[in-house]
């Protein structure tokens, strides 16, 4: 019979935005784990994965053999009867570890109905047919655009400044619906890149415009952040990417301390700016990028512009207030260690289990789940007891549990946890 505990190997990437060598926790945690992972400071290393997904794989530890393969031979016994009769037989969730030194590209996550159409047209665009809603978990001070602001907010900020009249549909109602501001993202998408740099001009250097005769004497003007403008224009310094004028005056940007977390549903767009964060998603990898980005991997000819404008959608749920996620008290700890991130959908939920440094080590003990887990040491060390075995944790160790095994962990010193369940 098959171990229902063991341990895995992550593995790391290296997209541009990541923060370099010994900077990037996504590295350093790959390194204490994946056997012949050497980070070198001149590169970038942007996510860590330890799901089954097929891009980038995590292994078990002690064998080389893939999770997806071990999985699939023993699909009773590691996946569990409620994944197999209501998901896919597979990992239903696949999580990582990302450190973000710039922005990562300004996206959206096709609902299922739109990526099932993009994957029937454009396999290799859209790998799979199934949505891809995440949550985010800040490890450290997170800087994040996400959702967008209310149209109180952008409306005014477009009527006050002169700059960006010309993004304003001839015919816009006042006040604005959501068809007004897809158009206005429709036209920041698609301006050339001098309309982008005059813009991003204009904007830098006149922050607040004199109130001119069109608009309300009693409404203060808006005003663009021209410390964040500066910043994302050394980013993304390349003038034909739209995605500084996108974010800025359209999308919320938030600040979360560790601990905190975001729920970005299907078709919401989001573009993460700086930190490290555990995220994690329905299994998938359909992602449509329209700024932010090397324009070689944007979705820039003008149809896929398109599908990225018409999908999205304007509903409440994308608002600052609904895009956090909060956390409660797991019912599954028997002590009250264990807080449960539980995003609206049914493939996962995200467990985090902190143990503080009193002497001899606190203890939780989880009980256990009808579906799989993986779990990583985000912090500290400590051991684990799980079906009959009781194992030393350290600081990047990930473990695979199976569905009815439950977890006991005892930290040395402190020690923090992270785990997705289904
Ligand atoms: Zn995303």
């Amino acid at each position: 019979m098959t171990d229902r505990v063991f341990q895995l190997s992550g593995t790391c990437n290296n997209y541009p935005w990541g923060k370099h060598g010994h900077d990037s926790l996504a590295a350093r945690l790959c390194q204490k784990t994946t056997p012949g992972f050497q980070i070198d400071d001149s590169k970038p290393y942007s996510e860590l994965w330890f799901g089954d997904y097929p891009d980038f794989p995590a292994r078990v530890l002690t064998t080389g053999e893939a999770l997806a393969d071990i999985l699939a031979r023993n699909k009773e016994t590691l996946l569990g009867d409620k994944v197999l009769t209501t998901l896919d037989p597979q990992l239903p969730f696949l999580p990582k570890i990302l450190s973000i030194a710039k922005a990562l590209p300004l996206q959206i996550h096709p609902d299922k109905n739109l990526a099932a159409q993009l994957h029937a047209k454009d396999p290799s665009s859209f790998p799979d047919p199934n949505h891809k809603p995440e949550i985010a978990i800040a490890l450290s001070d997170f800087e994040v655009f996400a959702g967008f602001q209310p149209l109180s907010q952008i409306e005014p900020l477009f009527r006050h400044h002169p700059a960006l009249h010309q993004f304003i549909p001839a015919d816009a109602p006042r006040p604005w619906t959501n068809t007004t501001l897809r158009a206005v993202i429709h036209a920041l998408l698609h301006a050339d890149p001098a309309t982008i740099h005059q813009t991003q001009h204009a904007l830098l250097h006149h922050p607040t415009p004199t109130p001119s005769p069109s608009n309300d004497p009693h409404q203060k003007p808006p005003q663009i952040n021209t410390t964040l403008l500066t910043r994302l224009q050394t980013q993304y310094p390349s003038a034909s990417d739209p995605g500084t004028l996108v974010a800025l005056t359209t999308l919320n940007f938030l600040t979360l301390s560790p601990g905190s977390a975001l729920y970005i549903p299907a078709d919401a767009p989001h573009a993460y700016l700086s930190g490290d964060i555990v995220e994690c998603m329905a299994r998938s990898n359909n992602v449509l990028n329209a700024a932010f980005c090397d324009p070689s991997q944007r979705v820039q000819n003008n149809k896929n512009l398109e599908v990225f404008t018409e999908a999205l959608t304007f509903s409440k749920a994308h608002s600052k207030e609904d895009v956090i996620l909060p956390s409660v008290v797991s019912k599954r700890g028997r002590k009250g260690r264990i807080q449960v991130y539980q995003p609206p959908m049914r493939e996962f939920e995200m467990l985090r289990v902190e143990l503080g440094g009193t002497e001899g080590g606190e203890e939780e003990e989880m009980e256990a789940g009808d579906g799989p887990g993986v779990m990583i040491v985000t912090k500290g060390q400590g051991k684990m007891e799980a079906d009959g075995k009781v194992v030393g944790l350290a600081e990047g160790s990930i473990w695979f549990v199976a569905p009815g095994v439950g977890v006991k962990w005892k930290a040395e010193g402190e020690m923090e946890v992270f785990m997705a369940v289904v």
